[in-house]
């Protein structure tokens, strides 16, 4: 701790809960780790072959057509309050992409948790013969034998809530039992609704930290059981990635033109870091040095900063430096970073920046009041980004979750911010 102080100066203030600025010393631009170059694309056709399965499975919601998709926004009036709130100028026009309207699981984790599970249930299939290699009709995937087979598969995830939602909702959709192990900081809306949706939801009194691990070990001593690794696991990464293209496709039909006179600032709130992480990793891929992607945390949970800043990566935790990872984004209530993820984006990642619960609160109501869009906490890290880099450019914020918070729930939240 003492050596760290010397050699690492914003430690001194992320120990007494100032917000940083971190900027990767590491970074390079025009960096794009080698990891796959399968990864994006097979990623993205899963989920077009699933897209008639997802839309047969939610068909009662409206307007549904099984694409796990999310629109993008200008958000004008609320660059205007930032400017006020931060006493800067921001230049260029700022985005929100809109990942709390993502359908079903309304949030991020929709891409990750919706991949992995889909791809679990295709390997299934395929080893079982209900799919044969170059099948493109999916039907089978919803057929009476396929939910015999699915329902002796046991899927299992720990969680801070977001992803234990995600996953539950479309496992127990296509017939897996599936459990999820909640952290303390899980709400108790999403534990009813994954209730009543036939998900078994365990309640630990610790952090998210432990409630992976025990949910690994369990998983560990049965073969019929699936464990969804949110701290190592590939499919979910490349669930996120896919993203990417669709932001090309986005910004292409709205004649944004990305390139070094107009560089893409994206600002993306990060727990874990396989959410984000995946992302970037595709925005890498798919814009090059044009893109440069930054993580916001709680002051609290600031994991991926320490892991990357001291790289000590998964081995180094918030604990260690006194931090109590307490923070009103649960999403984001992390304490150790993911196994892989700040090694993979070492030099993909321009910088990571650190927000107080005061500041999400305030940015959750400012956004209510100017554009009328209601953002859990964790969802809102990303909106203070294009205040703290000062770049030039078309700044995009990921905005993570919060359209499925029941109303009592979201006036709660606002009433919280009301008080401050
Ligand atoms: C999970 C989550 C994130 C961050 O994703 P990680 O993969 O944990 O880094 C951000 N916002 C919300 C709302 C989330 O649920």
């Amino acid at each position: 701790m003492e050596g760290w102080l010397e050699q690492f100066p914003l430690m001194q203030d992320m120990t007494d809960e100032k917000p940083v600025f971190w900027v990767n010393p590491d970074y390079e631009a025009d960096f794009v780790f080698q990891l796959d170059d399968e990864l994006l694309r097979q990623a993205s056709e899963r989920f077009y072959r699933f897209q008639p399965v997802l839309k047969s499975i939610f068909g009662e919601i409206a307007s549904f057509e099984g694409i796990i998709e999310s629109p993008i926004t200008d958000i004008s009036k609320m660059k205007i309050r930032l400017e006020t709130v931060y006493e800067t100028t921001v230049k260029g026009n700022v985005l929100l992409k809109r990942d709390d309207l993502l359908p079903i699981a309304g949030s991020i984790k929709a891409r990750g948790g919706f991949h992995e599970v889909l791809a679990f249930a295709e390997k299934l299939a395929r080893e079982h013969g209900l799919l044969t290699d170059g099948e493109s009709d999916y039907s089978c995937i919803l057929s009476e034998e396929a939910r015999q087979l699915f329902n002796q598969y046991h899927i299992v995830v720990g969680s801070t809530g977001n992803l234990g939602l995600s996953i539950g909702m479309i496992g127990s959709s296509l017939g897996f039992r599936v459990s999820v192990h909640m952290s303390h900081d899980a709400k108790q809306w999403k534990k009813d609704l994954l209730r009543k949706n036939g998900v078994t939801v365990v309640e630990h009194l610790s952090d998210y930290s432990v409630a992976v691990e025990q949910a690994r070990a369990i998983c560990s001593a049965d073969e019929k059981s699936y464990f969804v690794d949110d701290e190592n696991s590939l499919l979910l990464f490349a669930g996120y990635a896919v993203a990417a293209l669709e932001l090309k496709r986005q910004l292409a039909d709205l004649n944004i033109d990305v390139n070094c006179n107009n560089p893409l600032y994206v600002y993306l709130p990060c727990g874990v870091g396989g959410g984000p992480g995946g992302i970037t990793y595709g925005l890498k891929k798919v814009f090059g040095k044009h893109v440069h992607c930054y993580f916001a945390e709680p002051l609290q949970s600031p994991s991926m900063l320490l892991g990357l800043m001291t790289k000590q990566h998964d081995s180094i935790s918030v604990y260690d430096i006194g931090l109590t990872n307490q923070t009103e984004a649960d999403g984001l209530a992390v304490g150790r970073p993911s196994k892989f993820v700040g090694k993979l984006l070492k030099k993909m990642l321009a910088g990571i920046y650190t927000v107080s619960d005061y500041e999400l609160l305030q940015l959750m109501k400012t956004l209510n009041e100017t554009e009328e869009i209601f953002l859990e906490p964790s969802a809102l890290a990303g909106t203070k980004g294009p205040c703290v880099t000062g770049k030039e450019g078309i700044h995009l914020v990921w905005a993570t979750g919060g359209s499925i918070i029941p109303n009592n729930v979201k006036k709660q939240y606002l009433q919280k911010a009301k008080e401050l």
